[in-house]
């Protein structure tokens, strides 16, 4: 039997898990914090139950006047965006944290149904191959002791750690990492944070529907930097208009609490001040003090495991998956390189990792999805593709439910017309996405997503109008050329 030990039990970790264990191998899996990794206990499923509360919030307060909706509260309609509806944080919180802990046990009890040892401690790498080929893993357990596994191939997915800057350091309270904000029993009332990648833009936007007033400080010129910019500039207009205030080509060099405030001061010398502040400055890879390099594995110069499109790390029998890579941080991807690595070195079918077919979501109002190529690789050519792009103004549908902003584009090669990237901005984007990434995962074509009935009214009309319209560009270019 292929003896299997992963290291860290994340979306990476556990999938593996399963996988091997299917495979028949002796599988065991090593989590210091518990299975479901971040992802499960502070990043991802906390960050979405919390968004959900949001949502709730923001879809009540921003359209109920125009649906004809009659609120007797007589606050003043400029007063706040969450000033219909108010929330209990804490009440929020605890179901966050409840939800997060009943999925980590829910992936526990399914990996150990498949036959997987889990084992509760901190795993490390010690020394190279053996003659053998098998190799020693070295686990702190939680109960204080330390035990060696042997290991045929080895899966490291360790993720990765919110990032500090060195004069604004978390204290849990006033200054807080993604990871600690589920500890807070009241909502900030002004709340900056700092950050406007795809976390920080979650946050503002999910605190400023439940009713903080949110300072947003970018670095760059616009939010979310690596989005589609048409989408980013939806975003950041809808983010003005509900009051946020955007400080964009901002770059925060320091927190500190001043009494019950905190202040944050920018690398301009300015000043801003708030109730809290949240740190969303990146993430650093957990792969220190993990006897990797001596095991042969390299790290690249942020620390993150070099990796091939199968898993493979530079060190025989030694795979890595997941934020350790920094290749892309989803779960999805994280949990995709996994089970690679396990068909991989269990010698079963595997097909390379490919992120051309990758779906992925901004957790805003409205949401942001994206799958396959986009605006930045068309214009530096990576891509011959043309574009369209519908605003849901133009929608039926967009317009009985009172959605104003938001788009769906489509990207499509000139010639074959064969979709091969899109970008939906509407509430429940990441829902909507799906036909356009089956369309890019199957090489459909314009021709072929067009035909596809669509719901009358729906939102997704606007994706087979997208369709529609760019196969009439298409055979007028052919019609032109001829
Ligand atoms: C706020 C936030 C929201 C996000 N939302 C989404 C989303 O909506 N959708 C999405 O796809 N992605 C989302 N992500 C990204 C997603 O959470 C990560 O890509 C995913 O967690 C990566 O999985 P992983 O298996 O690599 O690592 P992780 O989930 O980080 O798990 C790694 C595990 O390894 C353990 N570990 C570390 N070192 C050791 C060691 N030496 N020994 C034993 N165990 C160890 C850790 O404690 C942890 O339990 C979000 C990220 C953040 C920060």
């Amino acid at each position: 039997m292929t003896r299997i030990v992963i290291i860290g039990g994340g979306p990476g970790g556990y999938e593996a898990a399963l996988v091997a264990a299917q495979l028949g191998a002796e599988v065991t899996v090593v989590d210091s914090d518990g299975l479901g990794g971040s992802a499960v206990l502070t990043d991802c499923v906390p960050s979405k139950t919390l968004i959900a509360t949001a949502e709730v919030m923001t879809s009540f307060d921003s359209s109920y006047e125009e649906l004809g909706i009659i609120v007797a509260d007589d606050t003043p309609p400029d007063k706040q965006a969450a000033r219909v509806v108010g929330v209990d944080l804490g009440k929020v919180n605890r179901r966050v944290k409840r939800l997060a802990v009943a999925q980590s046990h829910d992936i526990t009890q399914s990996v150990t149904r498949a036959g997987v040892t889990v084992l509760r401690g901190k795993g490390r790498l010690e020394g190279r191959q053996d003659l053998d080929g098998s190799r020693a893993v070295v686990v702190e357990t939680a109960d204080g002791e330390s035990r060696t596994l042997r290991a045929d191939a080895v899966l490291i997915s360790t993720g990765a750690t919110p990032r500090e800057l060195p004069d604004a350091q978390p204290d849990g309270e006033r200054i807080l990492t993604w990871t600690q904000v589920y500890d807070l029993d009241e909502l900030p009332s002004e709340l900056i944070v700092v950050g406007s990648g795809v976390t920080g833009a979650e946050f503002a936007g999910a605190y400023q529907a439940l009713g903080s007033r949110v300072t947003l400080v970018s670095s760059r010129d616009r939010v979310l930097p690596g989005e589609d910019p048409d989408a980013a500039v939806v975003l950041e207009d809808v983010f003005r208009r509900r009051g946020m205030n955007v400080m964009s080509r901002s770059r925060a060099e320091s927190a500190k609490r001043v009494g019950d405030k905190v202040e944050v001061t920018l690398s301009d010398g300015r000043v801003i001040t708030g109730s809290h502040c949240l740190m969303a400055v990146g993430s650093i890879p957990n792969t220190a003090d993990m006897g990797l390099e001596e095991a042969g594995v390299k790290l690249t110069e942020s620390g993150h495991v070099k990796v091939d499109r199968v898993s493979r790390t530079s060190a025989p029998g030694v795979y890595a998956a997941g934020d350790c890579t920094g290749v892309l941080m989803l779960a999805s991807v994280a949990a995709m390189q996994g089970r690679i690595a396990m068909y991989h070195s269990l010698g079963d079918a595997v097909q390379p990792l490919n992120l051309k077919t990758v779906s992925s979501n901004v957790f805003t109002d409205p949401e942001i999805a994206t799958v396959g190529y986009t605006a930045a690789d068309v214009e530096c050519g990576k891509m011959d593709a043309v574009c369209v792009k519908l605003p849901l103004r133009g929608n039926p549908r967009a317009k009985m439910q009172g959605i104003r902003d938001g788009f769906v584009k489509l990207f499509a090669r000139p010639g074959t017309g064969i979709v091969v990237g899109g970008v939906v901005v509407a509430p429940r984007a990441s829902e909507l996405i799906h036909p356009i990434s089956l369309a890019v995962d199957n090489n459909l074509t314009v021709e072929q997503v067009a035909s596809a009935f669509t719901v009358y009214p729906s939102l997704s009309g606007s994706t087979a109008e997208g369709a529609r319209q760019l196969h009439i560009r298409k055979r007028d270019g052919a019609e032109s050329a001829s």
